[in-house]
């Protein structure tokens, strides 16, 4: 197992009420901004239960975060928290909120051009506003770490920021307020959760038991209650189940000690910066060609997800690789999220646009090993046609 150090800064309400544990976590002299998005938490009574919470405290509401937040739509709510002197920021909502919230917490008490906090991947943050969220979907883990993904609608720029900084301060997990998933979404959210557990799993075997384990567990859970889901929206011991999941998929925890990919991640970014794309659905065609790319490298590790996950024991070590990733891509399929660049309409054109945006973002030594040059990101482009 490699060094680590870990800390997580995230407060976790957990259950069905605990909206009203607003009210504790909020100071009650703050001035607080719900952000939120096109309008789902009014439909599903979110926002009303929202606003009892907080009743008597100041509070201002943003609506209009979009799937992929713009760092243009983001700059108008900084705009009116510097306004309205807000001192909270409350993120009501998906991973698009969440993660838009974590910009606006840090970009309004930016001194520059806020740009430059997502062009340093978050390096010149220093300070934030406190924010907090009400999770909605159960997919990112932004609930529950320092990552934020923004896309600069007029560039195309779809790229991450880290910092201490903007860990929520609480966010309040109640599965209840996922029974209004399209399908859609559920499967996104089952396969974003998936891809962000094998980044941090399948690399190279450095002893990590602990992370091994709990990584095929999760691994295990989202094979288990995904389909169910789908079949059954309002079965909350699944949506529980779903929701840690994919929390404890993104919070800091699997990555402790082991190598990790995120080749995936960097290739499917720029997939959804340029073609719109939903990040899952980037996610579900990017995975598999990665790992018919890497799968000399990744030879150990595969087999072992062949094995435990799969239960795949016959057969010779290539045919358990490849069927082991023939099965990740049924399960895909089997959520709901294609895992073709045809069956979103996109050809071999996309090709060089990914790689010309890669090499632009100075995403060029991409994986565990750090050798997955723009070179190979066209080859494994080229694998999921
Ligand atoms: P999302 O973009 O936040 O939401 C997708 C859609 O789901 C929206 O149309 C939203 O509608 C709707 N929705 C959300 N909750 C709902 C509910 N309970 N009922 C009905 N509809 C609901 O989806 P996401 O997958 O959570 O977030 C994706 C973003 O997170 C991407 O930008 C991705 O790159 C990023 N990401 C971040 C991290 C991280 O660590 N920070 C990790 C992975 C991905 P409304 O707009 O109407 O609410
Ligand atoms: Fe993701």
């Amino acid at each position: 197992m490699k060094n680590f150090s870990y800390r997580n800064a995230t407060q976790i309400h957990f259950g069905q009420g605990q909206i009203a544990k607003l009210r504790d976590e909020i100071p009650a002299d703050a001035r607080v901004l719900i952000a939120y998005g096109g309008g789902s938490i009014k439909r599903n009574g979110v926002l009303a239960q929202v606003h009892a919470a907080l009743e008597g405290i100041t509070s201002f509401e943003f609506a209009g975060i979009e799937p992929n937040p713009h760092f243009e739509t983001l700059m108008d709510a900084v705009a009116l928290t510097r306004r309205e002197k807000i001192t909270f920021i409350l993120a009501v909502g998906g991973g698009s909120v969440i993660d838009g919230a974590k910009f606006i917490a840090a970009a309004a008490v930016y001194r520059n051009d806020p740009w430059e906090i997502i062009q340093t991947y978050g390096a010149k943050v220093t300070q934030a506003l406190p924010l907090g969220s009400v999770l909605t979907l159960a997919a990112t883990g932004s609930e529950m770490n320092n990552g934020s993904v923004i896309t600069r609608a007029a560039t195309q720029d779809k790229l991450f920021f880290h910092s201490d900084h903007v860990y929520p301060k609480f966010s309040i997990l109640d599965p209840s307020t996922t029974y209004s998933l399209p399908a859609r979404q559920t499967g996104n959210g089952v396969v974003d959760s998936f891809v962000h557990v094998v980044e941090q799993y399948v690399t190279y075997p450095v002893n990590a038991k602990v992370q091994d384990r709990f990584a095929e567990g999760l691994l295990l859970n989202l094979l288990e209650d995904g389909p169910k889901a789908l079949a059954k929206p309002e079965d909350y011991a699944v949506r529980a189940n779903l929701m840690w999941t994919a929390t404890m998929a993104l919070n800091g925890l699997l990555s402790t000690g082991v190598p990790a990919d995120w080749a995936t991640h960097m290739i499917g970014q720029e997939i959804t910066g340029l073609y719109g794309l939903d990040h899952a659905q980037t996610l579900a065609i990017v995975q598999p060609a990665v790992w018919m790319h890497t799968r000399e490298a990744k030879k150990a590790k595969l087999l072992q997800y062949a094995e435990r996950v799969w239960d795949l024991v016959d057969g010779d070590d290539d045919t358990r690789i490849t069927t082991a990733i023939e099965k990740t891509r049924q399960f895909f399929e089997a959520m709901g999220v294609k895992t073709r660049l045809s069956d979103y309409g996109l050809d071999a054109a996309v090709i060089p646009a990914v790689v010309a945006k890669l090499e632009q973002h100075g995403h060029v030594r991409l994986g565990e090993h750090a050798n997955i040059t723009p070179a190979d990101a066209a080859s494994i482009l080229a694998l999921a046609l």
